[in-house]
């Protein structure tokens, strides 16, 4: 049996990955250290999926361990989410980051090379591109970073790119995702942040539920619409429904391919809050506090790349995406911690 690695596959976008990859008849090992996941998860991917994933315990910065799952599994090719990231933590724990993010990815290839497995699909971000000239963004924009998180991306980025043009057995997919929300349809997974949340809407959704008392707003004097952040939110399963045609492309091509995860359309903080309100009947109170260091007014994708190579476009909007997050939310106020 051949296998795809799934790395950090317990967390947000790779547990969501998993059950579309098992749901094409994949056989999926997760190797995930729960450092930012809970076990928890497992089980419902299993109720929701009818299949089981082989689950690993374990750190991609542990080399012997590695060496001992590439012995006993014929892995095909790797679907590498795992890291930390947090951006603000990444700033107070910039050495962590790397030794995580840059080395784990380091050490993960090494073993895969050694085993002969040269086949990798990354979880990178749009916010390697820095504060962009203008929107929207295509793949071959300038990249630049602001904070050691976006730093460790860039770097495994070119790393990977480097290692493919040693050995053109390697094939390389980097995936820039650009805001990742929502949740299974279902409700029973989604995204379990384990601390107050830094993104806005696992904010918001914690506000609803009534965890936290008001959203803080980021500034309003951008050169937006109406003054806030714009981004460019993308469903969850969206995203997994991505790697799916990633993985199927790794078998068509070698090279480095680089490609833009995004549905093309931009929303504001405010955009989002009042079609949350709308679509889930809860207030959200916010407040207008000053801008947040780093952030930029407007960030979104030309995912036109993906749809002509990989043959994958965004299909949900913003009212499902909401929908889906507070369904998630409502039925799990406390994330896997509810289930434990
Ligand atoms: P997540 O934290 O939910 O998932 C990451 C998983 O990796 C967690 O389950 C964590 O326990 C695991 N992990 C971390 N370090 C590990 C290690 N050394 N060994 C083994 N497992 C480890 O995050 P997510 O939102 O699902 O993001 C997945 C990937 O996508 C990350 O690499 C992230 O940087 C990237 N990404 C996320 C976003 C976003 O907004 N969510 C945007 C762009 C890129
Ligand atoms: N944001 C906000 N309040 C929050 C979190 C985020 O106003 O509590 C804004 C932020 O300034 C940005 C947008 O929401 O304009 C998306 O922020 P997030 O951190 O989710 O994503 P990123 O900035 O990394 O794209």
């Amino acid at each position: 049996m051949k296998y795809t690695l799934v790395t950090g596959g317990t967390g947000f976008i790779g547990s969501h990955t998993v059950i579309q990859l098992l749901a094409q008849e994949r056989a999926v090992i997760i190797l995930d250290n729960l450092s930012n996941s809970s076990r928890a998860v497992l089980p419902r991917i299993s109720s929701l999926s009818k299949k089981e994933p082989l689950f690993v315990e374990g750190d991609i910065r542990d080399k012997a361990l590695l060496e001992s799952l590439f012995e006993q599994y014929e892995i095909e090719s790797v679907v590498h989410f795992a890291g930390l990231k947090a951006v603000g933590e990444s700033t107070e724990k910039p050495l962590m980051y790397y030794e995580n993010n840059v080395w784990g990815t380091i050490n993960l290839c090494q073993v895969m090379a050694r085993f002969g497995c040269k086949s990798i699909v990354f979880s990178s971000s749009a916010t390697v591109y820095g504060d962009p000239a203008s929107v929207p963004i295509k793949e071959d924009f300038p990249t630049s970073t602001t904070n050691p998180y976006g730093a460790s991306k860039l770097m495994v980025e070119n790393i990977l790119q480097d290692l493919q043009a040693s050995d053109p057995k390697w094939k390389v997919i980097l995936l820039r995702y650009f805001n990742p929300i929502g949740a299974h349809k279902s409700g029973q997974i989604g995204e379990d942040p384990a601390d107050i949340p830094n993104n806005l809407l696992p904010y918001v959704t914690q506000v609803a539920v009534g965890k936290l008392a008001q959203l803080s707003v980021f500034g309003d004097d951008y050169p937006t619409h109406d003054g806030t952040g714009v981004r460019d939110y993308i469903h969850v399963e969206d995203l997994a429904a991505a790697h799916v045609c990633a993985v199927d492309k790794l078998t068509e091509f070698s090279g480095t391919k680089i490609f833009n995860l995004g549905t093309g359309t931009g929303y504001s903080v405010l955009d989002i809050v009042k079609t949350f309100e709308q679509v889930t009947g809860e207030k959200v109170p916010y407040s207008i506090t000053p801008r947040r260091p780093g952030d930029i007014a407007e960030c979104f994708a030309d995912a036109s790349l993906a749809r002509t190579e990989l043959g994958w476009h965004a299909t949900r909007g913003l009212e499902e995406m909401l929908e889906d997050a507070w369904r998630w939310q409502s039925q799990n106020p406390n994330g896997y911690a509810d289930s434990e």
